[in-house]
């Protein structure tokens, strides 16, 4: 084992492994540890939207990932007459982020498609069958220590070890219960026949005595959860599965993938870092599955961590890491608290018919960090279409870049509109899309803050390393 790098990552779930590509692509030396001796195997995320996939693109595995992808129809709440209470269909048009809104997928190809990425770069090492057991930090470097008794240094660790996160009991972090508890029973079809009576979207169906939800999967893959009365109950027998599903299928047309019990929660870590350690994906929080963003948030979290990081090791001052935590917490509670009032309109019905309501994507500012918050400076920017193949994001991948009207760089209409509808000359966008500062049409201003110039000159000045 190679004993020390940059940057140690615990865990290699998507959280973990897109950290990974964020970082070994700016030239940073990571190391990764996994526990199991392979990648989970077992479906669990089916969707991830535009944003994520824009994250997707700055590492380079956005073709990967599309390949595999479905774009996705969108969610109805339904009563128990089928009657449409929230129809939160999303459109089938590229959207804001300069992909699609809403993406369905199949975990497991996901995650393939992140571990090989990894394979690119000489400067990262990968060990399964490495159980961190331990973590200490001298306010220097972290050393971790695994199960064998092998230790490992690094300037940073990131614990991205899931919802039992051993780096989070390491560093004596709790996570905040949030209220939502639900036992809930996850079945995973393969379809043998097809059958469109299903549907393309998928469906809630709002039943205070058993609330479910179907969802459709990419391929043949089709989804059915279930809230479960029974709080005793540990294991679900094929027959069992069947009864439950017989209403909507049969054997004759599916085959069980797989069946799981889980506990869907909400919460969050009351801090997201300690010294040196930081705390990304469910290790920091956890929502029920319902808007289909729990591994969504993870990889905002590393969006937003990993240039950060990055910035620290090509000398800026170690006081910005401070603002992950300022700014991801908020944001990613806005997808817990919206998540848990859909959970209660899933485990509810009104006797009287409602009129249909309209449901939009969500999406949250960041908390308060760098730069001013306004509705603008602070919220995700779009990313606009150069040409066929090209998106704005592609200027300066991994790094910074600014907006602006003038002839030359960015040329296209979409961007002079944006800019002229907000009333701005310039945005300077962050390596992970959200806006860091802008300069008015109407203010005489001389240009960007020094500040944030030094610090969208320190990416992505690294060579790769190794
Ligand atoms: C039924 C269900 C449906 C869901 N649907 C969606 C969805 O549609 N969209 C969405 O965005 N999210 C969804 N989620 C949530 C999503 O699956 C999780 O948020 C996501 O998998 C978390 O990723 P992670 O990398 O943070 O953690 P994990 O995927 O849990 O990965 C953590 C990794 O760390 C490893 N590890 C743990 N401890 C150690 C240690 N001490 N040393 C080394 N390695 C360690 C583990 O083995 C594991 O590989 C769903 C969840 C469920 C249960």
């Amino acid at each position: 084992m190679n004993n020390c790098s940059e940057i140690a990552i615990v865990g290699m779930g998507p959280t973990g492994a897109t950290l990974a590509n964020l970082l070994a692509n700016r030239g940073v030396s990571v190391s990764i540890f996994e526990k199991q001796n392979q990648p989970y195997a077992l479906p669990r995320a089916v969707h991830f939207d535009g944003e994520v996939m824009r994250v997707f693109q700055s590492i380079g595995l956005s073709s990967e990932i599309t390949s595999s992808s479905l774009v996705n129809k969108g969610m109805l709440f339904k009563d128990l007459k089928s009657h449409t209470l929230i129809d939160w269909s999303r459109s089938q048009d590229i959207g804001p982020m300069a992909w699609y809104e809403s993406y369905r997928f199949h975990q497991p190809d996901l995650e393939t498609a992140l571990l090989n990425g990894l394979k690119r770069f000489p400067n990262i090492q990968t060990y399964y069958d490495s159980e961190v057991q331990k973590v200490s930090d001298n306010g220097k470097n972290v050393t971790i220590e695994l199960t064998s008794g092998e230790k490992h240094i690094s300037q940073f660790v990131v614990g991205c070890d899931g919802a039992q996160s051993a780096v989070r009991e390491l560093i004596g972090e709790k996570l905040m219960d949030l209220g939502f508890k639900q036992r809930w029973l996850v079945i995973d079809l393969v379809l043998k026949n097809d059958r469109p009576d299903l549907g393309d979207h998928t469906v809630q169906i709002c039943d205070p005595d058993s609330p479910m939800t179907y969802v459709r999967g990419t391929g043949n893959r089709r989804r059915w959860e279930m809230r479960l009365k029974d709080h005793k109950l540990t294991k679900i027998t094929p027959n069992d599965v069947w009864e439950r599903l017989k209403k909507w299928i049969s054997p004759a047309d599916a085959k069980i993938e797989r069946s799981a019990i889980y506990t869907f929660k909400s919460s969050l870590a009351k801090k997201w870092s300690a010294g040196n350690i930081f705390l990304a994906g469910d290790a920091a929080h956890l929502m029920p599955p319902f808007m289909g963003q729990g591994m969504c948030a993870g990889i905002r979290d590393v969006a937003n961590l990993s240039w950060k990081l990055t910035a620290v090791l090509n000398g800026i001052n170690k006081s910005i890491l401070e603002t992950y935590e300022s700014e991801r917490s908020p944001n990613v509670r806005e997808f817990i608290d919206l998540t848990v009032r859909l959970g209660k309109v899933i485990n509810q019905t009104s006797k009287t018919q409602q009129e249909t309501t309209k449901m939009d994507s969500i999406w949250p500012s960041l908390g308060p960090g760098l730069g001013k918050r306004s509705n603008i400076e602070g919220q995700l920017a779009p990313q606009f279409l150069l040409s066929e193949l090209k998106k704005s994001d592609d200027m300066s991948p991994n790094g910074f870049y600014s907006l602006k009207k003038q002839k030359g760089r960015f040329t296209s209409t979409n961007v002079k509109a944006w800019l002229r509808n907000n009333n701005i000359a310039e945005a300077l966008i962050r390596p992970d899309g959200y806006i860091l500062e802008t300069i008015s049409e109407n203010e005489n201003e001389n240009g960007f803050n020094i500040k944030n110039i030094n610090l969208s000159q320190a990416l992505p000045a690294r060579k790769f390393f190794g």
